[in-house]
């Protein structure tokens, strides 16, 4: 029984801890820290809430250790994708039927079970597995995805209010349906947060899910399963299937029942995705939903009137936090000539200053690339362009992956604003860096615009407030997230909504309402409350 109008708690940011010497929340993450990486543990699939194990595994390793073993999971065949989508449709009816308040209940009990006891679960697996320091995995595996579930329920919540007008003797009625059968969602290794939002996100809204995880974030994946279940989501509302993506793609997307896809990964991925779809149109019960969130060339604008100091970081920040494996990195910068060597002074003396290592060593700035595919592919882009008489490494450029896949933060400095680094999306630490003519600023923008088929993040950096809404104006298609005299990354739930056009995805905007609505299929009900009786109408009479 709901007999009253609830209204969610009012959301707010969770505060980021700052794991600083003699901080309690330091010591606590190093127990944890000790605790996993001393355990190999064995991960099932989850499907129907009933653990499977296949026989058929794989190892989760740390990047930068990667001979250290933390986990042995086993990997779904197409028989398992089945069963998980079984279940997830017999779990629907129930789920999509309970009270929205009660699905809210659910998901606000999980963010405080996050900030709280996993907080240090989840940091530290996401340390270890997906090699992050200790700031990258608080801002992302506890914060951010507890700011997605905090502000989300409130976002369902609106979206559930906004009701049709009604008129005498009229009441019209929008119900926000759950899709009508099962959303597909899979997840990239460099979120914790986008794993938990883009299964929980249409799950809240009463859709079921079949969730396969990225080969490189398992570890993680298994401790989100494991709270899911703790904050009180039933039995296969989400099923964990960690699989071969093109093996479970095959599967899941020849599912008449196929209801949505929500995607966060790489462009290439998605348009195979999309095209699979396209090509299996007409075996669906409904259309599905497409939801990707996809690749990025991020840039960083430097104008003439720009204040100095604050460029320095911003390309230290933005383009090697994370290794540069956020798809918000910034990874080209084009700065007028005048202001380029007291910036270049500044970024070479950041980054000789970085430390890298193991993420268990707080010193460490940089941690490892994920895995040995993307340490051969940076390494080789790197060597491409150490050979370009275009290029020339100001910084960093080497590479060692006997223990670890460690990649030196690497600024590039191009005479050629097409050279391959400016213009294709490496997502590694390598940034760079095109130096142009102070009275170029026109042409440069162009240049700057037309490049790169993404538009995900952007930056600009200027002072004099013509030119910065100018820039603002003439950058418009270029970024789906646009920054004013700031780095291009860390967006936060519930102020920057995160999300970009072009081949950057179809811009849903993670952490809004307007992604939210993409998993309800609205039914609109009119009744009237005294019909009519007669089936003419007046004109018909005579004079
Ligand atoms: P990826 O595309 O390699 O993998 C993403 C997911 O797709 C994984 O679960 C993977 O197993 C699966 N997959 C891989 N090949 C597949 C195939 N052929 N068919 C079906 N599924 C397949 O991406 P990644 O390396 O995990 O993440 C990095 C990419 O994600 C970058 O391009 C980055 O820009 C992008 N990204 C974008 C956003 C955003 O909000 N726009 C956020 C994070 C990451």
């Amino acid at each position: 029984m709901t007999n009253g109008i609830f209204t969610v708690p009012e959301p707010h940011n969770e505060p980021v801890l700052t794991y600083a010497p003699g901080s309690s929340e330091r010591t606590r993450l190093k127990a944890e820290l000790d605790r996993q990486y001393q355990q190999q543990i064995e991960i099932p699939l989850i499907i129907g809430g009933k653990e499977i194990r296949t026989g058929r595994t794989a190892t989760a390793v740390s990047p930068h250790d990667h001979q250290h073993v933390l986990a042995t999971y086993h990997l779904a065949g197409p028989t398992e994708i089945r069963m998980a989508i079984d279940a997830a449709l017999q779990a629907r009816s129930r789920w999509a039927a309970l009270p929205w308040n009660e699905r809210a209940a659910v998901f606000v009990r999980m963010a405080e079970l996050i900030t709280t006891k996993y907080r240090y679960i989840l940091n530290a697996a996401t340390m270890l597995n997906q090699s992050k320091n200790a700031f990258q995995a608080e801002v992302d595996a506890s914060c951010e995805f507890a700011d997605f579930l905090r502000f989300n329920v409130a976002f369902m919540e609106q979206i559930y209010r906004d009701q049709p007008r009604s008129s005498q003797n009229v009441w019209n009625r929008m119900e926000y349906r759950a899709l009508e059968g099962f959303v597909y969602a899979v997840t990239p290794f460099n979120f914790t947060a986008i794993a938990g939002n883009l299964t929980t996100a249409p799950a809240m809204m009463g859709n079921t899910i079949v969730w396969k995880p990225a080969a490189t974030a398992v570890l993680s994946g298994y401790y989100l399963m494991s709270l899911f279940r703790e904050a009180g989501l039933p039995d296969g509302v989400i099923n964990f299937i960690p699989a071969d993506g093109i093996e479970a793609a095959q599967v899941a997307l020849a599912s008449p029942h196929l209801a949505g896809i929500h995607f966060t990964g790489s462009t290439t991925v998605f348009n195979a995705l999309w095209a699979t779809v396209a090509a299996n149109i007409g075996t669906y019960k409904s259309y599905p939903r497409i939801v990707g969130e996809t690749g990025g060339k991020d840039y960083i604008f430097v104008h003439p009137t720009a204040s100095l100091p604050e460029v320095a970081v911003a390309i230290v920040r933005g383009s090697f936090e994370y290794q540069g494996q956020k798809c918000s990195a910034s990874s080209r910068v084009y700065i007028p000539r005048s202001a380029w060597p007291v910036v270049q002074e500044d970024v070479v003396r950041m980054v000789k200053d970085l430390r890298m290592g193991d993420t268990r060593d707080f010193r460490n700035f940089i941690n490892a690339v994920i895995d040995e595919k993307a340490f051969d592919r940076t390494m080789a882009y790197i060597g491409r362009a150490k050979e370009s008489a275009d290029v020339e490494v100001l910084v960093g450029g080497h590479g060692d992956k006997a223990v670890g896949y460690f990649i030196e933060p690497t600024v590039l400095v191009t005479s050629n604003p097409s050279s391959e680094t400016m213009c294709e999306e490496l997502f590694a630490p390598v940034v760079t860096v095109y130096v142009y003519d102070d009275d170029k600023v026109a042409e440069t923008v162009t240049l700057l615009s037309e490049t790169s088929p993404y538009a995900l993040t952007g930056a600009i950096f200027a002072q004099d407030r013509f030119i910065i809404q100018e820039l603002t104006h003439a950058l418009a298609d270029t970024a789906g997230n646009f920054y004013v005299n700031d780095k291009p990354t860390g967006a936060v739930v519930g102020q920057q909504p995160f999300g970009g056009a072009r081949a950057s995805g179809t811009n849903d905007k993670a952490g809004s309402y307007l992604n939210l609505v993409r998993w309800a299929s609205p039914r609109t009900i009119k009744e009237t409350f005294v019909a009519g009786t007669d089936h003419r109408y007046p004109f018909m009479d005579e004079a």
